[in-house]
């Protein structure tokens, strides 16, 4: 069996060559999850989506793009019943985007509320400095099995991780969040059977150029060194963990 690598979170679009990004996916074979930023990139990366084997497109209106455009909300609802995926969403409580919290709060529930409704969703989450929140938002507005979450590039607390395994959340893991001390012990106690693998390129580095869905590798290595099992191995389960989510919802 050929195992295919997962990049569950990355912004094709956003690079400077969208169609060669994309063959580059087809050509290793690594099951790509194109996030969007705003509802308005929605058409050009669900037709790009069809038109390959391995990538699937998510309908999307960033956290950090919410102050600046709330009324794209409706766009997003609009195309939502095209979108099995969903994504990026969720909500940032950093320094340059406070300010909008109350306001990114607002649009998130919306977005909770309507995946809820229509069912059968998957929704890959922003939640620098608010895992709280967001766990609250999710528990009250998304429990399964109306939708399901994948918690991408995840930096809460170790409590804050407990209580979203327990909410049937997953974790999207990237090379960075395994390279420092200070959040590789969360991701290392984090349940195998709920771990995905990301890139969230091009918003990441590899040798001085932005990461590429095929340098997941790089994060199953890590993540097979920080369990002390092997990458086959580790590749193998995330895989099979896609397929899990996929089906159980
Ligand atoms: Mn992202």
């Amino acid at each position: 069996m050929k195992n295919e690598l997962i990049d569950f979170h990355c912004h094709l679009d956003l690079y400077s060559d969208f169609p060669a990004i994309t063959m580059e996916c087809e050509r290793a074979g690594v099951l790509t999850l194109a996030v969007t930023t705003t509802p308005r990139a929605w058409p050009r990366n669900r037709h790009v989506a069809s038109t390959t084997r391995c990538v699937r497109a998510a309908l999307g209106l960033h956290p950090q793009l919410v102050a600046k455009r709330p009324e794209e909300i409706l766009l997003w609802e609009k195309y939502l019943p095209e979108a099995r995926y969903v994504g990026e969403v969720g909500l940032d409580a950093g320094t340059r985007f406070i300010r909008s919290f109350d306001l990114q709060k607002q649009i998130f529930e919306r977005v909770l509320q309507h995946c809820a409704r229509a069912g059968g969703k998957i929704l890959s989450v922003h939640s620098v400095r608010s895992a709280k929140v967001v766990l609250d938002m999710v528990e009250a507005h998304l429990p399964p099995p109306q939708g399901r979450v994948v918690m991408h590039w995840f930096t809460g607390s170790q409590a804050d991780a407990r209580r979203a395994v327990d909410l049937g959340c997953y974790f999207s893991v990237n090379a960075e969040m395994l390279a420092g001390d200070r959040h590789r012990a969360t991701v290392v106690d984090l349940p195998l059977e709920r771990l995905l693998t990301e890139t969230d390129g091009p918003f990441t580095y590899r040798h001085g150029r932005p990461t590429q869905p095929a340098d997941v590798t790089v994060v199953i290595e890590a993540l097979a060194e920080a369990r002390s099992a092997a990458p086959d191995d580790v590749a193998i389960a995330v895989r099979a963990n896609l397929d899990r989510l996929e089906e159980q919802i």
